[in-house]
């Protein structure tokens, strides 16, 4: 795998747990349970993407797939103060793609490769969140198979045009705070297998205290297990 980019999270600690922030042609997937910090993650990205290299960034823009509105140009508008961007410059570098469903969301994502061939510079894409539709929509027992099977085709979009475009994607995947059932095997507690592999890196969030948030990543094929700690404030995500 040639001419890896990488983006950073906003901390050096975060960074460092995933080997130097996240990977292009990868998909890097964030589970937690509510408030847990997954989106204020996503929009920290949306804008360090845009910074130049030796800053963490990669120069270019991003595609925002928001699923339940958490979207908040105003958050922008706080993170891109803290790198002192322009907030108008940077919000138009982030196209906004509302999902309203599952289907509209796998139509979003079937989309991007038009944005990129058209000449716009996208080296990120970010899905919040990748399985809140699918959830919703595909409940009980007899729906799970068509469930991960619609999952499985949303991904393999998403890594095809990582690989085509060498560009990073980042999801995210809410679960519930039940500690003690998915420790040491989370793939079983988000949504059966499909995740698990299809996510080169997987990260769990966890509060900590004091504002904290504690990063673990799970299931690496490449990188230890590890932790690190974060916080998150008007700036962003910072040590
Ligand atoms: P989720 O994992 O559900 O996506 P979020 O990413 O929305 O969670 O995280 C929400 C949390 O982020 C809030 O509970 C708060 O702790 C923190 N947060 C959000 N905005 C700010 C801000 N402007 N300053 C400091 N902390 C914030």
């Amino acid at each position: 795998r040639k001419d890896i980019g990488r983006i950073t999270c906003g901390s050096t600690a975060l960074d460092e747990l995933i080997g130097g922030g996240i990977e292009t042609q990868s998909i890097t997937e964030v589970f937690g349970e509510f408030g847990s910090g997954k989106s204020q993650i996503s929009h920290e990205l949306a804008v360090t993407v845009q910074l130049p290299e030796e800053k963490g960034g990669l120069e270019a823009e991003c595609v925002f797939i928001d699923t339940e509105n958490t979207f908040r140009p105003e958050r922008i508008e706080q993170i891109a103060g803290g790198f002192e961007l322009d907030n108008e410059e940077v919000l138009q570098k982030i196209h906004i793609a509302r999902a309203f469903n599952s289907s509209h969301q796998i139509l979003m994502a079937d989309k991007i490769n038009e944005l990129i061939q058209s000449g716009t510079n996208i080296k990120l894409v970010i899905v919040d969140s990748l399985t809140a539709h699918f959830r919703a929509e595909y409940v009980g027992r007899e729906t799970l198979a068509t469930r991960q099977q619609k999952l499985n085709q949303h991904l393999h979009t998403l890594q095809n045009i990582a690989n085509t475009y060498n560009v990073a994607v980042f999801v995210t995947n809410q679960v519930q705070a039940r500690p003690d059932a998915f420790f040491g095997s989370p793939t079983k507690a988000v949504g059966g297998h499909v995740l698990g592999h299809a996510a080169t890196y997987r990260i769990w969030l966890k509060k900590g205290l004091a504002g904290k948030r504690i990063a673990r990543l799970v299931d690496s094929p490449h990188l230890p297990e590890g932790e690190s700690v974060f916080k998150i404030v008007t700036e962003g995500i910072v040590d």
